[in-house]
């Protein structure tokens, strides 16, 4: 991936921990890659098709000192989330944020912290059995797209199917979407729960009846297990009732471990 690059960019500013450093400031400096493709900009030559490195250098100037953080991560934090959300180009932001004089009583050249965020695309499944299904796939898919680090970029239709998994109950609407995230996967799995939660959501029976039930299918390529999370969805490629949706957002979309597309996936479980 291309970047730009800016380095050096001195700012005074007010964090720390000590009184001192809020009330008197001190110097900080600021190194930040911005990844992103640059190629139409540089064939068309044209600013609009890339981030102008000057206007990135006063937003990080005016960030750090307008806010106050106690720590250097959480301004680089912060100000990385910042970038993300306000330069749209930018896939990923590296910082490095230097705080050469902080008063640990040694004579250091320098102490940094460095961190690099990005947008993630994540595909998740709904599904709903329960009382107005449509209002609350509706009402939690809403929700979601209000949520300032996440986008939802597509929505499959919803299917009609027969509950799975043998417990007897009413019939699901299902379907699947395409969300681009600054969330880790736990940070996105929590945020769904809170959301099913808000659709009134309670776990009784598993896979009982549910107003509203978010699984993450795929997040970028990653391929992760632990005892509350396992990406990709465990089973996915044994349900029609998610990958026939996912295949109308997401056809050639890979499977990291199974290393089928969706597609291929589907047409599988359809012999
Ligand atoms: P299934 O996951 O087989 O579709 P379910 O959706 O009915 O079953 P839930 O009761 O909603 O199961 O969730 C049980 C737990 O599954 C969640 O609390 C969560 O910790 C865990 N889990 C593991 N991997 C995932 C994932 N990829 N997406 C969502 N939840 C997951
Ligand atoms: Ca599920
Ligand atoms: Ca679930």
């Amino acid at each position: 991936m291309d970047e730009i690059h800016i380095t050096g960019l001195e700012v005074y500013a007010h964090h720390g921990v000590f009184p001192e450093e809020t009330r008197l400031g001190q110097k900080f400096v600021v190194d930040a890659r911005l990844a992103l493709s640059l190629r139409e900009a540089g064939q068309i030559d044209d600013l609009t098709k890339s981030v102008n490195y000057g206007e990135v250098s006063h937003f990080i100037t005016a960030f750090l000192t307008e806010h106050t953080y106690q720590l250097i991560e959480a301004a680089a934090e912060q100000l990385a989330r910042a970038l993300l959300l306000k330069y749209e180009l930018a896939e990923t932001v590296t910082l490095t944020l230097h705080k050469p004089e902080a008063p640990i009583g040694l004579p250091i050249a320098d102490v940094a912290v460095r961190i690099t965020r990005g947008w993630h695309e994540a595909y998740i499944a709904f599904g709903s059995n329960m009382g107005d299904r449509r209002a609350y796939i509706e009402q939690g898919i809403r929700e979601l797209g209000e949520q300032q680090d996440c986008r939802v970029l597509a929505i499959s239709d919803y299917i009609e199917t027969e509950p799975y998994g043998g417990v007897e109950q009413d019939d699901f609407l299902n379907g699947c979407l395409k969300l681009q995230t600054l969330l880790t996967p736990q940070e996105l799995l929590e945020r769904l729960h809170e959301i099913e939660a808000h659709a009134g959501r309670t776990r009784d029976v598993h896979w009982g009846p549910r107003t509203l039930d978010l699984d993450i299918l795929l997040y970028d390529d990653l391929v992760y297990a632990s005892e509350h999370l396992t990406i990709p969805h465990i089973d996915m490629q044994n349900r029609m009732f998610v990958l026939e949706p996912l295949a109308q957002i997401a056809p050639y979309v890979y499977h990291p471990v199974l290393h089928r597309s969706v597609r291929e996936l589907k047409e599988a479980l359809e012999r």
